[in-house]
């Protein structure tokens, strides 16, 4: 194979022409067709751009190769059609025996292996995570259950300190989280028949033995709309499909439930999906530690919602009074007051009438509220008891599958959170999964492309630097200080007034328009921005983007749930001291904005994950219909670009890919040793090492590029002498 030349790669290559030429030009630079599936690596690949590596990437799908390394990336292409022998308990045997996991086919369970040998290692740091990414459909919650079967498997023990009996248990309950995780937290997308509406990161924590002894799960920003509103041919979430395809005669009875009912919550719900299986979300939960008279409950909780969704109001003929409801409305406050068991007048004084205090005497007045204010209040009652029982959910997970610091000594994290979101309108919440994006690429490039690159320098290799997209001053723009979206959005909350989408979208523009990632749509009529992100613009709409924002919940609304009689509900928003004394205190207190919040819980995942040694899966999705078996190019193409995958490749490629712990390369290379002079002596003494190499590791060659530490010309030198002329 021809030698590439450190960082000179063929610019002209990396361009998205995918016309007939490409053929011949990637075959003319990669030779034999037949062969291109034989590239188990991609930075073996000759040049490295963005379309031969498209190409291997084909080659080998249409052979049923579905990963595939890339430098310290594998990269996962989604069959869309089950492939057991792929996932069987016996492939993960194999790469758990086996001497080298990563001379075995590019797999998952290399990467799982890998990183439960470092653990077993000690490597520095002894923490790994496992950094799943990619677009909605690509498969990041596939690999995380597999990745998470095979520790479950390979890290159990038959002995262990605990007892056997515990110790399957625990393995049980942290797989069985998955089916609960996804009843509450998935729905079928347009993009998805399985989407996670939330960001996962779980921790696997293993003892002093590397048994898993339990686990700790972190989720981020539930899509907690989709409880009251779901865009065309998109469904709620898995659990309500579940609890009315599911529920039996009597818990019809009990749940208000009756067969053929119709809400209007509940879009789509004659489609058939394997998602709704509500017996394995039970029976996970009573693994969980729910037991069946609390999963009961929160089914009826859940009816209610459904209930509630179904309640509509008119305009009233005078407008001091409340609005109206229909007569079959009438009838859903009264199921959902009584499933909630709030009573109906309150139930239903807290959807229509605002209380308002003034004045130096706090006196208190009562208003009633446009059809449209009832309307948001109904939604935001739903939201806020579906977000909390959520919450409460993987509160009681944790509590089930979380085990004293005492016990485990190290973990294994796995993130599977959402990828990057352009869609024709974009509000806070792309805003906020972009921006969790914008920070996983930061600390890609920061972990790998940056520091491998001053890794070398300071070596003294010769090297000439290979660019990649730096995306600072995104995160400025959306996250800085003292000015950035986030403080401007904040700021807008803070003041409290009545938004004015226009003004906001001037004041945004005037404060950052030093930072080159902003611009506008300057046709479009709506007040909007638009990000340059790594993986491209996102125009984003200002409406609601404040409201969205501070997400409020009206203080009537929260009293009406303290005040409920439901066990439930009770636990969800209990009555403490500061707020039944002073709601207003408490709610001033209380104004935490979405963004804050996400930033923080963001902030202290990449503290988390900065001290763990990272390992990087990116799916890619080869088509937009989630069809079995077909790659479409363009598709692939556009994922490529969007991760800096190639960027990565390049620098493995003219780098060393494989570092090996010093430990293990003498130990691997003593025979070598035994046969040099007493010249090459001095180099196994670790003071003449390079900084890598005194931290540990040694970088090692392939065998077709040429060596550029001292150690490794001696390893050569060491190899022709071993050779016989
Ligand atoms: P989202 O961001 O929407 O949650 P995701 O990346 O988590 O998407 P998955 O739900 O993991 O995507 O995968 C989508 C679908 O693709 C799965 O439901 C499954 O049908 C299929 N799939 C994913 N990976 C594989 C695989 N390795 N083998 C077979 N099918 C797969
Ligand atoms: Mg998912």
């Amino acid at each position: 194979m021809p030698k590439q030349e450190n960082g000179q790669r063929e610019d002209s290559l990396i361009q998205n022409d995918l016309s007939e030429s490409f053929e011949e030009e990637v075959i003319a630079f990669l030779g034999d067709e037949e062969k291109l599936h034989l590239f188990d690596d991609l930075t073996k690949v000759n040049p490295v751009t963005t379309r031969t590596v498209l190409k291997c990437l084909q080659a080998r799908y249409r052979v049923n190769l579905f990963y595939t390394n890339a430098g310290c990336s594998l990269v996962a292409l989604n069959p869309f059609q089950p492939f057991s022998c792929l996932y069987s308990p016996e492939l993960m045997r194999e790469y758990h025996v086996a001497l080298c996991p990563q001379d075995l086919k590019p797999h998952i369970f290399a990467v799982a292996e890998q990183t439960y040998r470092n653990v077993q290692k000690q490597m520095d740091p002894v923490n790994q995570s496992i950094i799943v990414s990619g677009e909605s459909g690509a498969g990041k919650t596939w690999t995380s259950r597999c990745l998470m079967k095979f520790y479950a498997s390979v890290a159990a023990s038959v002995i262990s300190p605990k007892g056997t009996k515990t110790v399957e248990r625990i393995e049980r309950r942290v797989l069985d989280s998955n089916p609960v995780m996804e009843a509450f937290g998935n729905a079928c997308t347009l993009r998805n028949n399985n989407s996670s509406r939330f960001g996962k990161y779980i921790q696997l924590q293993l003892d002093r033995f590397h048994h898993l002894t339990g686990a700790s799960i972190q989720t981020f920003l539930l899509e907690k709309t989709r409880v009251t509103y779901q865009a065309p041919n998109e469904r709620n979430f898995h659990i309500f499909y579940q609890i009315t395809k599911g529920a039996s005669a009597e818990e019809r009875l009990e749940w208000n439930l009756p067969e053929g009912a119709e809400y209007r919550w509940l879009p789509n719900s004659e489609s058939d999906l394997d998602e709704d299986c509500f017996e394995v979300t039970r029976g996970a939960m009573f693994h969980l530690g729910i037991s069946r008279a609390t999963q009961s409950n929160i089914f009826k909780v859940l009816s209610g919602l459904l209930h509630l969704g179904n309640v509509q109001f008119s305009n009233p003929v005078d407008e001091s009074q409340p609005c109206e409801l229909e007569d079959k409305t009438k009838e859903f406050v009264k199921t959902t007051g009584d499933l909630l068991q709030i009573p109906i007048e309150e139930l239903l004084e807290s959807l229509r009438i605002r209380t308002i205090t003034a004045g130096k005497q706090q006196q208190v007045f009562k208003k009633p509220c446009s059809r449209a204010e009832c309307e948001t209040r109904r939604d935001c009652l739903a939201k806020v008891i579906y977000a909390r029982l959520f919450e409460w959910l993987v509160l009681v997970i944790n509590e089930n599958i979380y085990t004293d610091p005492s016990i485990w000594t190290s973990f294994i994290g796995l993130l599977d959170v959402y990828g990057f979101e352009a869609f024709p309108e974009n509000n806070l919440e792309q805003l906020c999964i972009n921006y969790a994006n914008e920070k996983l690429q930061q600390h890609f490039v920061a972990h790998y492309l940056k520091a491998q690159q001053e890794e070398y320098v300071a070596e003294g290799l010769q090297w000439s630097f290979i660019n990649y997209k730096d995306n600072q001053n995104c995160l400025d723009l959306i996250e800085g200080n003292p000015l950035s979206i986030f403080s401007l959005l904040n700021e807008e909350c803070r003041l409290n007034r009545p938004s004015n989408t226009d003004l906001f979208q001037t004041r945004i523009e005037k404060a950052l328009s030093s930072n080159q990632c902003l611009s506008r749509d300057k046709f479009s009529k709506k007040p909007n921005f638009i990000i340059s992100h790594y993986a491209g613009k996102v125009c984003y709409h200002l409406a609601a983007m404040v409201e969205k924002n501070k997400d409020a919940v009206p203080p009537e609304l929260v009293h009406v749930l303290q005040n409920s009689k439901d066990p439930l509900l009770q636990k969800l928003f209990p009555v403490t001291e500061k707020n039944q004394n002073n709601t207003k205190t408490q709610n001033r207190a209380a104004v935490v904005t979405v963004v804050s919040k996400f930033k923080s819980s963001l902030e202290h995942l990449m503290e988390i994950l900065s001290r763990t040694t990272p390992h990087y899966i990116r799916c890619i999705k080869p088509n937009a219909d989630c069809k079995a078996m077909t790659f479409r190019r363009e598709e692939v193409l556009s994922q490529l670009q969007a991760c800096g995958i190639v960027e990565a490749i390049s620098i493995s490629a003219a780098g060393f890919p494989v570092r090996i712990p010093f430990q293990s390369f003498t130990e691997r290379y003593e025979l070598l040793r035994k046969s040099w002079g007493s010249s090459k002596k001095r180099v196994w003494d670790k003071s003449n090492f390079h900084p890598a190499e005194k931290k540990g590791e040694i970088p090692v060659m392939d065998d077709d590029k040429a060596p550029r530490a001292a150690v490794l010309e001696i390893l050569q030198d060491a190899v022709r002498e071993q050779t016989p002329a």
